[in-house]
């Protein structure tokens, strides 16, 4: 064959410079981009061969990576199903070289270019100053040939020596580059990055073992990849070992995962994975971006946020697709079609497989939901759709630690637990120690309590509020407990403007200063305690979301604000109110009584009180 030379089909006048300042940020692709070649022409051998268009031996199929550190070389090495001469003028010189031109006239404008796309063969240039090709076609009577170019848009092509079927790409890596990647260290962690399950062996050197106190090669390929990780599997084949051990080679850090989603479906788009919902350690420090992302069996990023919901982005695993787009921006991700499709098939997954533990599996469900309420509680406050299909299988948890399901549980409280407006009024506390005594107290009454001490509670409850029917939430400490569920209008002390002012000022005087009171007088009934705090429920909760970051800080600014309920049907009270002079001390110790039970008498106050109960008790 006759040496040739030609121009490269291009419209930009050196395209390499390009190249490299486009991809800058994400240099390290290059591998990929050349292994995923290398792999597709073993692939479409094997495929060749099962279907018997190709006659001949396919051999140990397979890729193999060569680093020269000296001489600065990469090679990428397969016995695929190598190029013609013709073939590589088709694929090589004209048709890759204008797809390149095309993407790069579409997103010249972009600084911010993201990283993964299918830039193939030519983003080697990004890390060479030259690159042959050596290649010999399966086909018979195939004239082996060599491609060689230096990074400007010329290339040379001849004979090559190269005897055995396949394609060797020798990559001669610029100063830079060969700083960055031309160790054995770096091609390892590359490869173990994006080739760890890519579908035909890559090998990069041989295993070694320890002898004589140093380490030695074998005669065996270390292979870098697992050929057929679990998620190329049907589930029926699959044991929970196996889902747990994957788990665990993809996060050996991580405690065994709570539960799994094996994901499976190949219309109206492919996509194949494994979800894992992870143990929380703690839970303000869950580590998001953990699912990665592989288009068959190639890695392409650990950023999923536009793929999956955010709310699944939670959630730890591998997704496999091929439908979705990879070389866009992220914004077009968000509007592209089969990308929504994607994200809604996921979360209805997601969903079912919830319901079907929460079915079929009560009690290890039960078990678990302290470790899962998160996600779904935050899933469905952020995803209508996924909220509509939890309240099926979310669960309320109360103080004494029982589970119930949300129908199961409005039920149960119906009868007792609804006021004179209809309301069902679900009794909530936030902290089972300081709120002991609400606790208590509303207990005593016959009613539940839920435990709400999740951070995203407060959102939650307001949410549950609109979504539940004729519902109010009350945290059992908002009111005295026989007001918290009030059946019938209470009847109020009698008192003239002048005497509720009167009491107001009196009660400010043994009052900590700091938060604003509102004293009110109450007929609590003659055995009820002298003076009751409460926080009213709504201030309360606006603080509590704007601390969370709602974007009201007004709120989160003010004072804490309490309702100071004096009982005036108590003696003690009577007493006071008769004698207000000569009951000073009394009127501080009933006071502090409402402030301990709330947790809210603490230092000196506390001494004093002490101090003060035994001079009391005489
Ligand atoms: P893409 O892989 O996206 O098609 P590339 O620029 O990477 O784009 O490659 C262009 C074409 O060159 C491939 O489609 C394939 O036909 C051919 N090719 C590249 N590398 C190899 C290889 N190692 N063996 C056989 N053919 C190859």
């Amino acid at each position: 064959m006759a040496n040739t030379k030609g121009q490269i089909g291009v419209t930009t006048e050196n395209i390499f410079p390009v190249i490299k300042q486009f991809l800058y940020s994400d240099h390290e692709i290059f591998l990929r981009e050349l292994v995923a070649n290398a792999v597709d022409a073993e692939q479409k051998l094997k495929a060749m061969a099962s279907t018997g268009s190709f006659k001949g031996e396919t051999g140990d199929l397979k890729v193999k990576i060569e680093l020269d550190e000296k001489k600065k070389t990469l090679q990428i090495i397969d016995n695929g199903i190598g190029m013609t001469a013709d073939e590589v003028d088709r694929y090589i010189n004209q048709i890759a070289f204008s797809s390149a031109g095309e993407f790069l006239e579409k997103y010249k404008d972009q600084t911010n270019i993201i990283g993964h796309f299918g830039l193939g063969f030519y983003s080697a240039f990004m890390v060479a100053k030259k690159v042959t090709i050596d290649t010999l076609s399966w086909q018979e009577g195939a004239k082996a040939v060599k491609w060689t170019c230096d990074g400007s848009p010329e290339f040379s092509m001849g004979e090559s020596k190269k005897e055995d079927r396949g394609t060797t790409v020798t990559l001669y890596l610029d100063d830079d580059s060969a700083q960055e990647f031309g160790t054995k260290g770096k091609i390892r962690s590359l490869l173990e990055k994006y080739c760890k399950f890519m579908p035909v062996p890559v090998v990069f050197g041989k295993k070694t073992e320890w002898k004589d106190g140093k380490s030695v090669e074998t005669d065996e390929d270390d292979i870098i990849n697992n050929i057929d990780p679990i998620w190329t599997k049907a589930p029926s084949e699959l044991k929970d070992e196996d889902y747990i051990k994957f788990y665990k080679a993809l996060y050996p850090k991580e405690e065994d995962p709570m539960f799994w989603i094996h994901l499976n479906v190949d219309y109206p788009f492919t996509l194949t994975g494994v979800l894992y919902f992870p143990k929380i350690k703690e839970r303000m420090a869950i580590d998001k971006n953990k699912i990665q992302l592989y288009c068959n069996q190639m890695f392409v990023t650990d950023h999923v946020d536009n793929i999956v919901p955010e709310f699944l982005t939670l959630l730890h695993g591998v997704i496999d697709s091929p439908d979705i787009p990879l070389n866009v921006s992220r914004s077009y991700l968000q509007s592209d079609a089969n990308v929504k499709k994607i994200s809604t098939y996921i979360t209805k997954k997601v969903a079912d497989r919830l319901e079907e533990i929460f079915k079929e599996q009560r009690s290890q469900y039960e078990e678990k939901w302290d470790n899962i309420k998160l996600f779904i509680e935050y899933g469905m406050l952020s995803d209508e759709k996924f909220c509509e299909r939890a309240m099926n299988f979310a669960l309320f948890k109360n103080t004494d630690g029982k589970y119930f399901a949300f129908e199961d549980y409005r039920k149960a409280i119906e009868g007792s637990q609804t006021d004179k407006d209809k309301k069902t009024v679900y009794l909530y506390a936030t902290d089972t120690d300081s709120q002991y005594s609400s606790i208590e107290a509303a207990k005593n009454m016959g009613y539940d309590v839920l435990l709400m001490d999740c951070e995203l509670d407060s959102h939650f409850v307001n949410m549950l509020e609109q979504k539940l029917k004729d519902a109010r939430f009350a945290r059992v400490d908002s009111d005295t407990a026989d007001n918290l569920i009030p059946k019938e209008e209470k009847v109020k002390p009698q008192m003239s403007d002048d005497d509720k002012k009167a009491l107001e000022e009196l009660f400010k005087t043994a009052l900590p200063e700091g938060n604003d009171y509102h004293v009110e007088p109450e007929n609590l009934g003659a055995d009820a305690a002298p003076v009751v705090l409460t926080q009213s429920e709504f201030m309360r909760r606006w603080r509590e979301m704007s601390a969370l970051g709602g974007g009201m800080n007004f709120y989160g600014s003010m004072p804490e604000a309490y309702d100071v309920k004096v009982n005036m049907e108590n003696p003690v009270i009577a007493r006071i109110w008769a004698d207000r002079e000569g009951t000073k001390e009394l009127l501080r110790q009933v006071v502090d009584l409402a402030l301990l039970g709330k947790g809210m008498l603490k230092g000196k106050a506390l001494s004093d009180f002490i101090a003060r109960s035994e001079k009391l008790l005489g």
